[in-house]
């Protein structure tokens, strides 16, 4: 794209328009996660596209650059939220912990944001509770409605916000659980919270902890898709900018760690601010996430992270080991490209998703089988990408001890289990 050696030129905050000029990390080249190959796009060429993160300085919003639009991405989407048992449990914990704190009932309405297959929403239908999904991929929302689930099929933001308020009236609770993240227009989503949330009303939104990734080095949960980076105390600053007061906040161990927040109209005064909002601010500032440098060491990290795991590669390939891999999460194909691992390391990898088997890893081109190759092949090592899922997918799969396999885990440091 660059015709000149001249820099690219560097973006805008999506949150408050200045330059971004610091780097938090930069994994170089890589295809967008979500579009695995089939067997007759094996001949043609892949895009490639920067995945450099920055973070702002004068905000400290983390994020990355938007190379191809939402529409593209999310339209014909491959990840379905059901094919996750834990997930599809956290969801079910959710709906009778909101239900009964907001008191929701017959009479309420529950709208949530990239409502995928229905995998959250069925529960609510199951208590009686009327909701509504939003949800971009018109064949994963087709899914969700087979389950008897209403769903609208589009992007969210201000004018679907008003379109969906005046068709089905304001929401009494709006959720959205890993969407904040991976929304490019930060300003025009939050402002469609604001118009379609209800008088007394509460959002809930769930995201991986900026804090969490710069801990545990969770860089590969950096992907195209995937554009802002959130910490407590910026998001906090969107939603004031909208007329939007976080008085809650939990701490939760999904997809490494990750936070609720839980947020009312500024104006609705029924609910105080909560302590564990002040205390987690508080750990964040102690953290240094409001100063320039505390960014700075994080690239370090990962490339250390890199050579651990090509050092592991390399020496179960010297030994005649058999490595797969379990999993082709978008964290999965981060990790892959940046440490340039391909067949030569891992043989295949295996996923639960109907959608990706039969297909190949973006950009590393690793094919992707049905989780029954396992037992038939019985490799020496399973990889297991989704590292967040390693308790399910190790349990599920522990008859790979009865020939002495092992599992092994990436991040936050390469562990064989
Ligand atoms: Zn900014």
């Amino acid at each position: 794209m660059n015709e000149t050696l001249a820099p690219a030129q560097e973006p805008n905050c999506r949150f408050c328009g200045q330059v971004l000029e610091h780097t938090f990390v930069d994994l170089g080249m890589s295809p967008l996660c979500q579009t695995h190959i089939e067997p007759a796009g094996l001949n043609e060429m892949e895009r490639f596209y920067p995945l450099h993160a920055y973070v702002c300085a004068n905000c400290f919003l983390v994020q990355v650059d938007e190379f191809v639009s939402p529409d593209e991405i999310f339209s014909d989407y491959a990840y379905l939220s059901s094919y996750s048992d834990s997930w599809v449990e956290h969801a079910r914990r959710y709906v009778e912990m909101i239900s009964e704190r907001l008191g929701l009932g017959a009479s309420s309405h529950v709208v949530e944001i990239a409502s995928n297959d229905g995998y959250l929403l069925q529960h609510f239908v199951a208590k009686g509770i009327p909701c509504l999904g939003v949800e971009p991929a018109a064949n994963v929302a087709e899914i969700a409605k087979a389950k008897g689930i209403e769903s609208e099929v589009c992007f969210f933001g201000e004018e679907s916000a008003k379109r969906i308020a005046s068709k089905h009236g304001k929401a009494n609770l709006i959720l959205g659980n890993n969407v904040l993240a991976h929304v490019p227009t930060l300003h025009d989503f939050v402002q469609g919270l604001k118009e379609l949330l209800a008088d007394g009303g509460t959002v809930t939104m769930e995201f991986p902890h900026l804090l969490k990734l710069m801990q545990l080095n969770q860089f590969d949960t950096i992907y195209h898709e995937h554009f802002s980076y959130l910490s407590l105390f910026v998001v906090e600053k969107v939603f004031a900018s909208h007329g939007l007061t976080l008085y809650h906040v939990d701490e939760l161990p999904t997809h490494g760690g990750s936070i609720r927040i839980y947020a009312r109209h500024a104006e609705d005064e029924s609910k105080p601010v909560t302590e564990a909002v002040e205390q987690l601010r508080a750990r964040e500032f102690e953290a240094g996430l409001d100063q320039i440098e505390t960014y700075s060491r994080f690239t370090e990290q990962v490339k250390e992270t890199k050579r651990a795991l090509l050092d592991f590669l390399i020496r179960a390939n010297r030994e005649g080991k058999t490595v797969v891999g379990y999993g082709a999460p978008g964290k999965g194909n981060t990790l892959l490209n940046y440490c340039w691992i391909r067949e030569n390391f891992l043989a295949y990898t295996v996923d639960r998703n109907p959608l990706k088997q039969g297909r190949y890893t973006p950009g590393t081109r690793i094919p992707i089988l049905a989780p029954e190759k396992i037992r038939e092949t019985k490799p020496d090592y399973v990889l297991i990408l989704p590292w967040n899922l390693k308790e399910e997918i190790s349990k599920q799969h522990n008859y790979i001890a009865e020939w002495g396999g092992r599992f092994v885990v990436p991040i936050p440091e390469v562990e064989v289990l």
